[in-house]
């Protein structure tokens, strides 16, 4: 075997161990072969010689880490092509009904490990790298995470797609193709700090570019009449959506899908040569320009109108190439000779809308109905309705998308028209059907028409448009037809469904945990759980065994010593893997309330500080850390990240504290942070203002994995409290029901703090963490309402029970026996949090759609 290669610095930065001398591949005697599907280690390490020496991307002499990864990637990739051909031939000639999921945002992460683990090929790659002289946790370390999505919504998408070609299910995802996705975050002093996220910096190994799969699509322009009645939307610009293929791989299953994302281009006639040559390059290329910035990033700041335009270009630009390419494979399905019969569109196409960004798609499909296709509005309507469906995935006012009647009649000036049609035809039915909503009317309808500002509501086309409507977790959807969409529900009461969320038990426990996954297959003597993940439950029988106890501990610890040297790398501080982890990743969001976490860490350090040595050593030892990015034009929340670090300098710092306290901000989180510091974590906070949350994923990420949950009565917290036993769940606060009233008792000034809540926040007003104005986010909390006063998110009234509760967490922790039961009952009551038993109901119970494996 040939010495693994040189490298001080993987893709990340990071050191590696020792600087080894460079591989010579000669020596290593492995032949370059080309082998699409390859399956024993030689193979495998001749399909990777031979992208090594003939792929365009690297010269061919050097083999450090990087060129390994992609020549490695390269080589899975032949495997994943084959199988998606072999998988699209099946779809085309079975021609079954097929779903087309349709999200703005993908949270993929990295691609390897996942790869090579569904074609159950892990060890064959190990080996295969091992005769190459790399080891494959370097290789897989190389990989830059596909950051195309913001947090929940983006990751439960990237869930749903793995589930999807798990079940082989006929079932497609569309999104677009950012250049620098979400921004990647750095900590300095001053706070966070974002930069580009630059994911293709080199090239992605997984995407292949479809030259001969291109849409057009308009902005702008006109709408004429026909003579035959009939609307044309002509002028404005035109760009191209190119489409990019990423293979899916299912697990057992030799099933690929297809996530196609979107780029924009314009064509090379639109290059002005004459103003080019005239040296003026800025008007030559100003339509290419306009096109780059479709697919820039993901969520541009839309402060200023032009942001706002952008963003709705690029939800059209989205909606418009998606649907023009289903309507193209439907046709290509059809019988060549003879008229289509469009009644055939809803049996053989279902649209799922990931909450109201690709609300367009409803519109544009009624476009292209009638004035492509020519058909009435009556029947347009009539497919379209039976085609989409939407999710929603929150109940926050802000959230819910409203866009400019100016801006939308600008941009799509034909959309316009036909949402002012469904809109006008909603009232008319309304009057006729409903009498007695005739008052509701105004606040149901799709344009809101309020004189100072008219809009576009997103949410209630999307109600209208869709033959089911679901929200993500139980109290969530109730809470949809109680509060949020009550006169809509009151209208059609079948329209709404729930279906709780899930996360895939293949990246979120098989690959990010090998060693606790090893522990589950010997003591359930299956690995069936991995596709069955209620077969879990089967470790309850167990959760006093004290060998189990053993084995599980030991591999807890073991994901925590990992844990700790990637963040000691990562910020330098060092944790000593015997204290409690406690996390909170997610977001940076004022309803997350991170803000609680950290005035209770605050409240926390002010105690041992005034204990007495003999006191404090009854202290548990804990690492509190924080992850999340904070979107740029968020003050409040990025004023939340300054805190957190600068309270972490001055515990960490403090030598009478040393290892009892530890106060970490993990930078950038990302899918491949979560895939480290969820299985490490034996305490995660998922401590909402009930009723905010819709469901979160995390927290089943962070159960699924051992890890114990304090939390409120929010979203999923609720579903996953019963099916582990409200015993395994350290509960706190408001309930939902609660909190209307507690916001106005509140404002009506009855609200009497409670005194360590004062003394938080005095504390940290005192200067104890630096002279930073934090008095913008510490006033957030006080008084009784106000904008950005009044403590909307409710920190002070939870803030007593969110201490003594982790009081109680401190006390359980002591007791480590049962500690590591309640650990092992966490993961056993996690089987219905798996995205496959999700997705099988929305199969069922929204798409009607079947299995469809390749043989
Ligand atoms: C799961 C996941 C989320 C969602 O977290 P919540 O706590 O449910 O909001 C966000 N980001 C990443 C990277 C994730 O993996």
């Amino acid at each position: 075997m040939s010495p693994a290669a040189a490298s001080v610095n993987g893709g990340g930065g990071e050191m590696s161990e020792k600087v080894k001398s460079p591989v010579d591949l000669k020596k290593s005697n492995v032949p370059p072969i080309a082998h699409p599907t390859p399956d024993d280690a030689f193979g495998v390490a001749a399909n990777i010689q031979y992208h090594v020496q003939y792929g365009p991307h690297f010269s061919p002499f050097k083999f450090e880490p990087e060129q390994a990864f992609y020549a490695t990637a390269e080589s899975v990739r032949d495997t994943l092509i084959q199988r998606w051909n072999d998988t699209y031939a099946h779809f085309h000639k079975t021609d079954p009904k097929q779903t087309y999921y349709i999200s703005m945002e993908y949270l993929q992460g990295r691609a390897l490990t996942n790869a090579i683990g569904n074609l159950n090929l892990t060890d064959a790659y190990g080996s295969a790298l091992m005769k190459l002289g790399h080891d494959l946790e370097t290789i897989v370390d190389q990989e830059r995470d596909a950051a195309l999505g913001n947090g929940g919504l983006g990751r439960l998408a990237s869930c749903f797609l793995d589930s999807m070609a798990t079940l082989s299910l006929p079932a497609w995802g569309y999104g677009l193709r950012y250049k620098y996705g979400l921004f990647s975050q750095r900590i300095t002093k001053k706070g966070q700090e974002e930069y580009a996220e630059d994911w293709l910096q080199k090239f992605s190994p997984w995407e292949i570019v479809r030259h001969d799969v291109v849409h057009p699509v308009r902005f702008f322009g006109e709408v004429q009449s026909q003579e035959d009645g009939s609307r044309r939307w002509i002028g404005g610009e035109t760009v191209q959506a190119l489409a990019y293929d990423i293979p899916i791989p299912g697990y057992q299953t030799k099933n690929t899908i297809s996530l196609r994302v979107w780029d924009a281009r314009v064509p090379a006639q639109e290059f002005d040569l004459y103003a080019f040559n005239a040296g003026d390059y800025a008007k030559a290329e100003s339509l290419h320009a306009k096109a780059s910035q479709i697919c820039a990033v993901l969520y541009p700041g839309d402060a200023t109108e032009e942001g706002k335009l952008l963003r709705l270009k690029q939800q059209y630009f989205m909606c418009s190439a998606s649907l023009q390419d289903i309507i193209a494979r439907f046709k290509e399905r059809r019988p060549s000779k003879g008229p289509i019969d469009w009644s055939e569109f809803p049996n053989k196409v279902a649209v799922q809308m990931n909450d109201t960004h690709p609300t367009l798609s409803a519109p544009e499909l009624m476009r292209i109905l009638m004035d492509d296709e020519g058909l009435g509005w009556d029947e347009a309507w009539a497919i379209t309705n039976k085609t989409v469906a939407y999710t929603n995935h929150t109940v926050l006012p802000e959230a819910l998308e409203k866009w400019s009647q100016t801006v939308m009649a600008k941009l799509l000036p034909r959309h316009m028209e036909i949402i002012t049609e469904i809109d006008k035809q909603f009232q008319a039915f309304v009057t006729k059907t409903r009498p007695d909503l005739e008052s509701k009317i105004e606040s149901m309808r799709v344009l809101d028409n309020n004189p100072q500002k008219p809009v576009v509501r997103m949410a209630h086309l999307c109600v209208l448009s869709s033959h089911k409507v679901n929200g993500v977790a139980e109290l969530h959807s109730d809470i949809l037809k109680k509060d949020l969409f009550a006169d809509f529900y009151s209208l059609w009461p079948d329209k709404f469904q729930n279906k709780t969320n899930g996360v895939t038990p293949r990246r979120w426990l098989r690959f990010c945990s090998p060693e606790l996954s090893t522990i589950i297959t010997k003591w359930l003597r299956t690995d069936k759980w991995v596709t069955n993940l209620d077969l879990l439950a089967g470790l309850r029988q167990f959760a006093d065994d004290k060998q189990l106890h053993k084995e599980w501990a030991a591999a807890k610890l073991q994901n925590k010593v990992r844990f700790a040297h990637y963040l000691e790398e990562k910020t330098g501080v060092k944790i000593n893997p015997n204290s409690m982890f406690d996390t909170q990743i997610k977001r940076i969001h004022e309803y997350k309330r991170q803000l609680m976490n950290i005035l209770g860490v605050v409240y926390r350090y002010k105690k041992m500080k005034e204990m007495s040595p003999e006191e404090r050593k009854k202290v548990v030892p804990r690492v509190v850390m924080l992850a999340g990015k904070a979107f740029a034009t968020y003050e409040q929340a990025k004023r939340i990240v300054k805190l957190v670090t600068d309270v972490g300098a001055v515990v960490n710092n403090d030598p009478g504290i040393g290892d009892l306290l530890k106060v970490v901000f993990i930078p950038n989180y990302n899918v491949t942070v979560a895939e480290l510091a969820i299985p490490a974590s034996e305490l995660s906070q998922h401590i909402s203002t009930a009723g905010m949350e819709a469901s979160g994923t995390s927290n089943m990420k962070f159960a699924l994995n051992g890890c114990l949950i304090i939390g409120t009565l929010d979203g999923a917290n609720v579903e996953i409290r019963e099916e582990i036993g409200e015993e395994n769940f350290f509960l706190f606060g408001a309930r939902a029901d609660d909190v209307p009233r507690l916001r106005k008792e509140r404002e009506a000034g009855q609200f009497k703090p409670d005194p360590r809540f004062e003394e938080a926040k005095h504390f940290i007003r005192s200067g104890a963490f630096g002279d930073y104005d934090y008095e913008p986010l510490l006033d957030s909390l006080e008084g009784n309402s106000g904008y950005g006063r009044g403590d909307y998110f409710l920190v002070g009234y939870d803030f007593p029970s969110y201490i003594d509760c982790q009081k109680e967490v401190d006390e359980a922790y002591k007791d480590q026996d049962r500690w590591v039961k309640m650990s092992i009952l966490s993961t056993a009551g996690s089987g219905k949090f798996s995205s496959d038993r999700t997705i099988a109901q929305y199969a069922r119970e929204i798409w009607n759609i079947q299995e469809c494996r390749v043989p």
